[in-house]
């Protein structure tokens, strides 16, 4: 399978390729030359495949030859060792949880997905990767671990200091091995800044191989797929029109959610739930696209003022505004309405929410307010105790630790303190 750069003024590439480099040279971002459907049978029989059958039947095509196919069921079956249940919580409202993986965030599948890969094709290559990620919290932590051991990549992970929670610190510090973080004096944007440099700098990419690890890179994005298909498996019994509602900010795991559709897959509508970042639902109610900086929220992963994915979004409709309109609603909420909404799930359906589930929530019921007659299921990204603080506070109860976290709790943070981009460039180029 290739890839073209929605920009099109760079070449297409292979998937191999389109992961090393992670955006194109024009500053593009990929996507696929095809979309080939799966069969009707597929999804008429998917309730008695397995999670891994499921999984490689979706994502060979996207990786074409470049890994072998029993190689690329041993990634699968490395990357999916954990659950994704569908949780009912009202009739016609069910949660798909998203957070049982290692670092409890969703981003759990894409960064182990990538990592793999990445892994799979720097063997046999004498220079080694580095990854070159900065982190608000949640990314950095499935990054992290999905990449630890990864022969042939190295992580360097910049976040800000003192303004992640204790819980992401630890996740981000007690590796070791093929993972450094740099805690930076300065906040995110600092680090996403100190990034962004290095990655046109060209002493480094003179002396390194660097790439990142988010959303926009194909190989982080696209095994997100899985998770509509896996909640699918567990809702066609249902016999209602199915409708999904994605917590969004880059908008990468809505747009996996609409590749699944194109794929075949029977969906009747998607919901970009976002928070006061409103800038897709602006675009949805006037037609004008209007970035702006980002502000602060309780769904702190999802303050994103930009959102990258979207103009994959844009270009699967062909940039037609009444077509995007048909298939995905959107909708953003206060941090105010987040809190009612998770003190309501808590009382009436006792159900912890985390902030970011309980955006997904809120949107599912704005649409569904309108098309009663749906089954609709919205996405939990985080488990609740990701943030512990403004959960505890809004339902007013102490949440347990689960063994994953406490397990990290207990060990030594490592990191570097670093102040400048210089301090970071010798880091690299030590
Ligand atoms: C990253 C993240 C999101 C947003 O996902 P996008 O693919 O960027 O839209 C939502 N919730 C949590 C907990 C996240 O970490």
């Amino acid at each position: 399978m290739n890839y073209y750069s929605l920009n099109k003024k760079a070449p297409s590439v292979s998937f191999k390729d389109a992961v090393i480099k992670g955006i194109a040279p024009d500053k593009g971002l990929y996507f696929p030359e095809s979309i080939t459907p799966l069969t009707h049978e597929f999804f008429s029989i998917i309730d008695s495949l397995s999670n891994h059958e499921i999984a490689y039947t979706a994502i060979k095509q996207f990786v074409g030859d470049d890994i072998p196919a029993s190689k690329l069921k041993d990634i699968i079956a490395a990357v999916l060792d954990f659950d994704f249940p569908v949780v009912p919580i009202e009739e016609n409202v069910a949660t798909l949880e998203l957070f049982h993986g290692p670092t409890m965030a969703f981003k759990d599948v894409g960064a182990r997905f990538m990592a793999q890969c990445l892994g799979y094709f720097s063997q046999g290559n004498n220079s080694e990767v580095t990854v070159l990620v900065a982190t608000s919290g949640d990314t950095g932590g499935a990054v992290a671990n999905g990449f630890l051991g990864v022969k042939g990549v190295n992580v360097v992970i910049l976040y800000p200091s003192g303004k992640v929670s204790d819980i992401q610190e630890k996740q981000l510090t007690t590796l070791g091995k093929n993972i450094t973080a740099l805690e930076v004096n300065g906040t995110f944007d600092d680090c996403q800044a100190m990034v962004k440099k290095a990655f046109l700098d060209s002493d480094l990419l003179k002396n390194m191989q660097l790439t990142s690890a988010n959303s926009i890179n194909v190989a982080r994005w696209l095994p997100q797929l899985f998770y509509f298909l896996f909640a699918y498996k567990q809702s066609i019994a249902k016999g209602k029109e199915i409708i999904f509602s994605i917590p969004s900010g880059n908008f990468g795991n809505i747009c996996a959610g609409i590749m699944a559709q194109q794929l075949g897959m029977p969906v009747h509508h998607f919901i970009a739930a976002t928070n006061v970042n409103d800038v897709v639902p602006h675009f949805m109610e006037t037609g004008n696209y209007k970035p702006k900086p980002s502000t602060a929220t309780i769904s702190n992963a999802m303050d994103v003022g930009d959102p990258s994915n979207f103009i994959r979004i844009q270009h699967i409709y062909k940039n037609n505004l009444e077509s995007i309109r048909k298939n995905v609603s959107s909708y953003s909420f206060t941090d105010e309405e987040t809190k009612v909404a998770m003190k309501k799930l808590h009382k009436e359906h006792n159900y912890v929410a985390d902030p970011h589930g309980a955006v997904g929530y809120l949107g599912l019921k704005k649409y569904q307010e309108k098309h009663p007659d749906t089954y609709g299921i919205f996405l939990e990204t985080a488990h609740p105790v990701k943030f512990l603080d403004v959960v505890e506070e809004t339902i007013n109860q102490k949440l347990g630790i689960p063994a994953q976290i406490e397990k990290v709790m207990d060990k030594e943070k490592k990191s570097i303190k670093i102040s400048t981009y210089q301090e970071l460039k010798e880091y690299l180029l030590r």
